[in-house]
């Protein structure tokens, strides 16, 4: 007979790899399951990195026809070479998710190809991807199965022309015409990719602005730019269908309130609509675990479905965001090793990765206000930041929220280049429980994109000194 596990992870996206990796640091030992035959899951496979792959070659494209001459820089004819922008974001992929089985072995984690299946309390059932099944015996189990993404009714994805978000990041050429369903952080990412190798992007969006989790300022700014940029908005405004012809999409749109009928040309259609937890033949309810109507597995604020049975990442509430995912399994093998763990999801960034990119954490002006919270906030435009002026990357500001009386501050939303590595800044101020003070008098250095960051805390109380 087998050894008992301490921890059977079914799932091994940041959510279970990370679970995985902290529960062998801490002596457990522990099995990871995965079905797509690579680890990393949605993130590293279909998600955040080779959707960052294709948002940075793709900048660097639009850079060099559009920024680079009044840098001084002549670089010829600029070509694309889709194959090979292709090839390079299969080989960040590739690295890192080796990288991943590398770090199993170094703390001693299990790793087994194939799908997990839930029998009972400490019971798995793997069906191996070589063939066969074996059962596993375990103390705890742990669901990481993460999620997928969803469609509208009548609207069948088929991965070419009416497209996913795994599907939008393996286009085969440029589409000359693309209709983006949904105005979200993934939607606005994949649009402005494909916006800056050559499609004429438009997005169509059921609620009146973008971005409906940002900062209400910095999303109607982020509008602004993005119309700049090429991009045609239809707010609210939904899809009724998708007509498929032999050379042709139809996208059939009207207002949300009703009204007129439009018909939009598209030779590709993204459904960048959200995503619903996946838990399909998991045998949740042989553990008696729930889920609501949504399918979120219902957890205790300590990540247990039931005894010895927990969840982690897009499968549970909180945002799904890989960081929240790997924060949520650090926890968990921290509760099993008997130790504390505890996630506050009120301090998980958000970052959305155009150009610029947007980033925020903590409540925004909207939420302060529908909750009756005195805010005081201090706002600073790169436009007057020295570093923001000399690389000529002076769209958007930082905008800091804070507790009138006890200058604690609640929230910060920025927009603008590089902010995506500002925000971690707030994040351990935040932590920590700082005021806009705290980060007003912090050094910060010069000149620096951040410096913004030090302006808006000291705007909080009207001392900004560069503007
Ligand atoms: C296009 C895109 C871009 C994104 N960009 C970002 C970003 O920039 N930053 C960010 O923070 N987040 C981003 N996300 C979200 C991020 O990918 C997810 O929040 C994160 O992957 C969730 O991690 P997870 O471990 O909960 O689930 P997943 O990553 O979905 O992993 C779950 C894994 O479980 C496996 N699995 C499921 N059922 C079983 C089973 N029964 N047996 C065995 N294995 C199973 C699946 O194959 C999968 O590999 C993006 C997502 C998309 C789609």
């Amino acid at each position: 007979m087998a050894d008992i596990y301490d921890v059977v992870i079914i799932g091994g996206g940041p959510g279970g790899y990370n679970c995985a990796i902290r529960a062998g640091q801490l002596g457990l030992k522990v099995v990871c399951i995965e079905s797509r035959g690579k680890l990393g899951g949605t993130c590293l496979n279909v998600g955040c990195i080779p959707s960052k792959a294709l948002l940075h070659a793709s900048h660097l494209f639009d850079a060099a026809q559009n920024e680079f001459a009044s840098l001084g820089i002549k670089t010829g004819k600029v070509e694309l070479d889709l194959t090979q922008m292709m090839a390079q974001k299969a080989d960040a992929v590739e690295g890192l998710t080796k990288g991943i089985e590398f770090l199993f072995k170094k703390n001693k984690v299990d790793y087994l190809k194939g799908r997990g299946k839930i029998l009972g309390k400490g019971k798995v059932e793997v069906e191996l991807t070589e063939g066969g099944k074996q059962v596993l015996e375990t103390k705890n189990i742990v669901i990481a199965t993460g999620s997928e993404p969803t469609t509208l009714p009548g609207i069948e994805i088929d991965e070419e022309r009416i497209v996913s978000n795994t599907g939008a990041l393996s286009l085969k050429a440029v589409p000359k015409k693309l209709v983006l369903i949904g105005a979200g952080v993934i939607g606005l990412e994949m649009g402005s990719v494909w916006a800056r190798l050559g499609s004429e992007v438009t997005v169509v969006e059921y609620l009146d602005r973008i971005l409906p989790p940002a900062d209400a300022e910095v999303a109607k700014d982020a509008e602004r730019i993005f119309k700049k940029q090429g991009l045609t908005f239809k707010l609210g405004t939904k899809v009724t269908g998708v007509e498929k012809t032999k050379s042709k999409l139809k996208v059939n749109i009207e207002p949300a309130k009703g009204g007129d009928t439009e018909t939009l040309d598209a030779d590709v259609v993204i459904v960048a609509i959200g995503r619903k937890p996946y838990t399909d033949g998991l045998g949740l309810e042989n553990v008696g675990g729930k889920t609501d109507k949504r399918g979120v597995i219902e957890v205790t604020d300590h990540f247990k479905v039931t005894d010895g049975v927990w969840a982690v990442g897009d499968c549970i509430p909180g945002p799904m965001l890989a960081h929240k995912a790997e924060d949520d399994g650090t926890a968990v093998a921290e509760l099993i090793a008997g130790k504390a763990g505890h996630v506050d999801y009120n301090l998980v960034p958000s970052v959305v990765y155009t150009n610029p990119e947007m980033a925020w954490v903590g409540k925004n002006e909207e939420e302060l206000k529908a909750a009756g919270v005195d805010y005081a906030k201090g706002k600073f435009p790169f436009m007057a930041n020295s570093r923001a002026r000399t690389n000529h990357q002076t769209l958007g500001f930082v905008k800091i929220l804070t507790e009138k009386g006890t200058d604690k501050i609640l929230g910060a939303h920025m927009i603008g280049t590089g902010v995506g590595e500002m925000i971690a800044e707030i994040c351990v101020a935040m932590e920590f429980g700082a005021a806009s003070e705290d980060i007003a008098r912090t050094s910060h250095a010069h000149p620096t994109l951040s410096e913004a960051v030090r302006q808006a805390a000291m705007a909080v109380e009207g001392w900004a000194m560069q503007m």
